[in-house]
């Protein structure tokens, strides 16, 4: 088997309209985390209350603005890879199951390009534990970008 040829950048490409719903999803996880942390004052004096509904309050902040980030870098990498990539299908030469509780795949993926680099994909979506289950022969749709030598699994449709 070929080495993995770590140069190769992985992206997570995304559609604009699913950027656009984690976006929004991001908005609204930060305006009930604003919302239970001012409504969280009517618990005083109960300060116990208050603290742990601030605590819980910041973590849902937190995954807001992390869903935010996420979906800006993920659709800016999009942007980014679509004049210049092409849609490829990777066959998957190996599947490695890495999780035990949830069903997580380590997909070994052979670019196609000379010399058929090999790159790897960990990933629990639906798209790619099939591709997993369906082995051998199975293939994930991609983008890639010889020349900067960027790649990305396509989980969803790539609008716009
Ligand atoms: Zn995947």
């Amino acid at each position: 088997m070929q080495d993995v040829h770590p140069e190769w950048t992985q992206v997570d490409p995304i559609g604009h309209r699913a950027a656009l719903g984690m976006r929004v999803a991001a908005v609204v996880l930060t305006l009930i985390a604003v919302g239970g942390g001012v409504l969280s004052l009517r618990l005083a004096p109960e300060w116990w209350a208050v603290a742990a509904t601030l605590l819980v309050c910041a973590f849902v902040a937190l995954v807001g603005v992390s869903l935010w980030v996420n979906a800006v870098a993920r659709e800016k990498a999009t942007v980014a890879l679509r004049p210049t990539g092409r849609r490829v299908s990777l066959p998957v030469v190996l599947a490695e199951d890495i999780t035990d509780e949830m069903e997580t795949f380590r997909l070994h993926l052979k670019l196609p390009i000379e010399g058929g680099a090999m790159v790897q994909h960990a990933c629990s979506d639906n798209r790619c534990v099939e591709a997993a289950h369906a082995l051998p022969g199975s293939e994930v749709p991609a983008m890639i970008d010889e020349a900067r030598r960027i790649w990305g699994v396509i989980h969803g449709p790539i609008d716009r």
